[in-house]
């Protein structure tokens, strides 16, 4: 595109280098017909504008005009050479154009935002998911160790359950935890749950821990065992550890690229018990449940009636919901998980 011959001509002051010497000729420039016309004391020279390489606008600095043959021109005068450029039909390069036009700005920003959304939404799970069996045991051992030790502390006193009845659930949840032939390593452990209620949680190592009043919530070992398929299945799948790797960019560029996984233990103890896991967490937990009670020739309704229990023992209300203890806070979606457990899914049995 040109300016037609009749257009008036922009005079733009600039200096004119060789290529040659380091000498400044000072010169003013026009342009006709797409051909740039530089005039000065002893420079004049016409070149296309399509055989010209101009630099983009940089802050004060001074644009550059390149010539193929090592000439260059500099020009200070940002609105006129801009002027001039834009009655030739020149475009500066998009994203150039688009930081100065508030409304893309706005548009690039959100972009920005979206993209960080999604990788905390998507990605963050995603990578959690790839660096979790990557974590070593030895580190899992930890982890349950520390979390353990703070759940003795500050929530949990020992349990008041006869050995019997816990010698029974023992032997009952060992002839149950195994899957494709394989046993699932694991030990299971009492406490009086204390304000915890009715209760139970999976440590990364495959530690179960069981709260007395669970265990007489649930009235017979059937139920217990099912909740506790279902907390096999967070250690099976690495729950725990995924979720405190997504709960931190951080901890999880660490582990993945360092190996360390010292930032991850800092909120462990507390985000195993509390934070919850998410809504996939729990169906893939609750899948893993129903198939090692099927390989036993019991139902999934096992492990709904013992969750519509949970939910009832625990209070429905939003109070509850709201509470950093109860067992629908780090079991969420509980009404929505009974009603698929007991839906035709899982109706074969
Ligand atoms: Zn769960």
């Amino acid at each position: 595109m040109s300016t037609s011959p009749s257009d008036p001509v922009t005079a733009v002051a600039a200096l004119y280098f060789d290529g040659r010497s380091a000498r400044a000729h000072i010169v003013t420039l026009g342009v006709t017909d797409g051909v740039l016309h530089v005039e000065g004391d002893d420079v004049s020279r016409s070149e296309p504008l399509g055989a010209l390489r101009v630099s983009e606008p940089m802050g004060d600095a001074a644009r550059l005009i390149s010539f193929a043959d090592g000439a260059h021109l500099e020009v200070r005068d940002h609105a006129a050479l801009a002027a001039l450029l834009a009655a030739t039909g020149h475009r500066d390069a998009a994203v150039v154009r688009w930081a100065f036009e508030p409304r893309m700005v706005v548009i690039m920003l959100s972009a920005l935002l979206l993209s960080v959304w999604l990788i905390m939404q998507y990605g963050l799970p995603w990578a959690a998911r790839i660096t979790a069996p990557l974590v070593p045991d030895s580190a899992m051992t930890v982890l349950s160790e520390r979390t353990l030790e703070w759940l003795d502390q500050a929530l949990t006193r020992p349990t008041a359950l006869p050995a019997a009845r816990q010698q029974a659930l023992r032997e009952a949840l060992s002839s149950v935890a195994s899957i494709d032939g394989q046993p699932i390593v694991h030990t299971l452990l009492f406490r009086s749950g204390g304000q915890l209620g009715a209760n139970a949680f999976a440590l990364p190592d495959g530690t179960l821990i069981v709260t007395d009043e669970l265990v007489a919530l649930a009235g017979a070992d059937a139920p217990v065992l099912a909740v506790l398929t279902h907390e096999l299945g967070h250690v099976q799948q690495r729950h725990g550890v995924r979720m405190l790797l997504q709960g931190s960019a951080t901890a999880l560029f660490m582990a993945w690229y360092l190996g360390d996984i010292s930032s991850l233990l800092a909120g462990a103890p507390a985000a195993l018990v509390q934070a919850g896991y998410s809504r996939d967490m729990e169906r893939e937990a609750d899948d893993f449940a129903v198939k090692l009670l099927r390989a036993r020739g019991q139902s999934a309704g096992l492990l709904a009636g013992m969750l519509e229990k949970l939910a009832a023992a625990h209070g429905e209300g939003a109070a509850s919901r709201s509470g950093p203890m109860g067992w629908l806070s780090s079991h969420p979606d509980t009404a929505e998980r009974i009603t698929r457990l007991r839906s035709t899914e899982f109706a074969a049995d």
